[in-house]
């Protein structure tokens, strides 16, 4: 069979040479059609270079059902050319690898110079459905912004972001998502040896709040301007200006958080250069879904104030639009202080958006359809006892239209006092308790990727047994309605299993 595009009737001129190209990569390997539009931005954007090969790539983990949505044939990427396309051992043509510069506040404190320190983006694709993805390789070796790191990833972060990414896309939350994983066959030291990896990313883009604050803080109009017409034409086209786009940013953030909190998500670190500029989640660094439901709860070993807690989430989402806000003044106006005005009136739609999405959610989690007046209180009230019970926030949301969630805090006095206001609630819903809980069944996982299973998954798969990970993968990938083989994953950790922190060293 021809390589997909050959007989596209797509013009005269240079079309012809690419569609002998495509002809000459179907027979060779891998055939994937890039179109690199931020390749294409000012030279410094970013620092062309291609990833440093490794000793002994090996294929890990392949997204078959991805890939074929990206329109790239599984077969093709697990074979060893594709694999070492996938290890950044060879570099497919039409990719050309880069590595992204930008800025960020981290916990706070300003970084002029972050970038791509361990990753370089392979290029971009477009599916047949004409949406556009990166194609990145996290753990591709050192850059020009690597600073004091080595540019490599272990084997642990990688299947953490597998898992969880993924995760998050079943659970329907915009997101990056993984394409595979690669061991390398090199060691990377972190406390000690380690084995190294490398992950294929895929994204709407990897634009991030961050890539603003670079040229805003070099007093770079140009480029920001660039990045402005560029971040509206890939994923605001709707947006008149960089006013628009600021206030459409805002909105997808508003509506992203409240979906972490929601499922419980806690990103762990959303500093402003893993604020995806389109709603997307992405870094996931020492992330984590919560098992016992704590507003204040923290998993990231590094987060010591607290900054990045679950309850915060919201604020610190508005403290990061607030940050685009103010590298987007220069576009906005030429008068400073009007601009400043108008950038701030431009996010203030972040708290009501915010407020409105997480009542729809909460809303949905206790199988209400139709909004009530009372509703914030009733929810707010379950949170608090749960909070009082340390109730596992996964189990008791599920519990509430589920027989299989065991969940103590379901049986408790606390719970059967808030049960008589949800029931009355309830009987004044149009649909009855079936279409209640069908709205239940799809706002409340069975099946978080919790963390005691994650790090058990990883431990074994560094002793060389991948069986956990498979299965965990597998499970996750129908959290609302999973088989009942998957049963003994709904389990909140026993005492002895919980982890409290997750670990930076990524
Ligand atoms: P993160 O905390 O993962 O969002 O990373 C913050 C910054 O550190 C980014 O610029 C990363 O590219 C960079 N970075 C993280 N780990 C490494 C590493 N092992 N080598 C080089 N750069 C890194
Ligand atoms: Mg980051």
């Amino acid at each position: 069979m021809p390589p997909a595009g050959i007989f596209e009737p797509n013009g005269r001129g240079p079309h012809w040479y690419r569609r002998r190209r495509g002809l000459r990569l179907g027979i060779m390997g891998l055939n994937i059609r890039f179109d690199n539009s931020y390749g294409r931005l000012p030279g410094r954007f970013f620092s062309r270079l291609s990833a440093t090969p490794v000793a002994a790539p090996r294929l890990i983990a392949l997204n078959r059902a991805l890939a074929r949505d990206l329109g790239l044939d599984p077969e093709q990427l697990a074979a060893p050319q594709g694999v070492a396309v996938l290890a950044g051992n060879s570099v497919p043509p039409g990719a050309e690898p880069l590595a992204q510069a930008y800025a960020g506040h981290q916990f706070g404190g300003w970084s002029p110079q972050l970038g791509d320190g361990r990753a370089i983006l392979l290029g971009e694709i477009v599916t047949p459905e004409g949406a556009r993805f990166d194609l990145q390789l996290k753990g591709a070796g050192p850059t020009p912004y690597s600073r004091m790191g080595d540019g490599r990833a272990w084997l642990g972060p990688v299947l953490r972001e597998y898992i969880v990414s993924e995760a998050m896309h079943a659970l329907g939350v915009p997101t990056t998502r993984a394409l595979a994983a690669v061991a390398t066959g090199e060691q990377v030291f972190r406390e000690s040896a380690l084995p190294g990896a490398v992950l294929t990313r895929v994204a709407s883009s990897h634009i991030r709040v961050g890539t603003f604050q670079y040229f805003a803080a070099r007093g770079d109009k140009e480029a920001l301007e660039a990045l402005c017409a560029h971040v509206i034409a890939r994923h605001y086209p709707g947006a008149g200006g960089a006013l628009e786009l600021l206030e459409q940013a805002a909105a997808r953030q508003a509506a992203l958080v409240a979906h972490w909190m929601s499922i419980g998500f806690i990103h762990g670190v959303m500093n402003t250069d893993n604020a995806h500029i389109a709603g997307e989640t992405i870094d996931y660094g020492p992330c984590a879904f919560m098992d016992g439901y704590d507003p204040a709860r923290v998993f990231s070993s590094i987060d010591r104030g607290g900054r990045y807690a679950y309850g915060r989430q919201p604020q610190m989402a508005y403290w990061n639009m607030a940050q685009l806000a103010s590298a987007l003044v220069p576009l906005i106006g030429e008068d400073q202080e009007q601009a400043v005005a108008e950038a701030s009136r431009a996010i203030e739609g972040f708290a009501p958006a915010f407020e409105a999405a997480w009542l729809a959610r909460f809303r949905a989690k206790l199988g209400l359809s139709l909004p009530e007046e009372g509703d914030a209180a009733l929810i707010g009230d379950l949170l608090d006892k749960m909070a009082q019970h340390g109730a596992d926030f996964t189990n008791s949301f599920r519990g509430l239209s589920d027989d299989k969630a065991d969940e103590p805090f379901l049986q408790s006095d606390a719970f059967a006092a808030w049960q008589d206001g949800w029931r009355a609630r309830l009987a004044r819903e149009p649909g009855g308790w079936d279409e209640c809980e069908a709205l239940m069944r799809r706002a409340n996982p069975a099946l978080i990727a919790r963390n005691h299973r994650i790090e058990a998954a990883i431990a074994a798969a560094v002793a060389g047994d991948f069986s956990l990970f498979e299965r965990l993968t597998a499970a996750l990938a129908g959290p609302f309605e999973p088989a009942a083989q998957y049963d003994d994953l709904r389990a909140a950790p026993r005492p002895e299993e919980e982890i409290s922190a997750t670990f930076c060293g990524t």
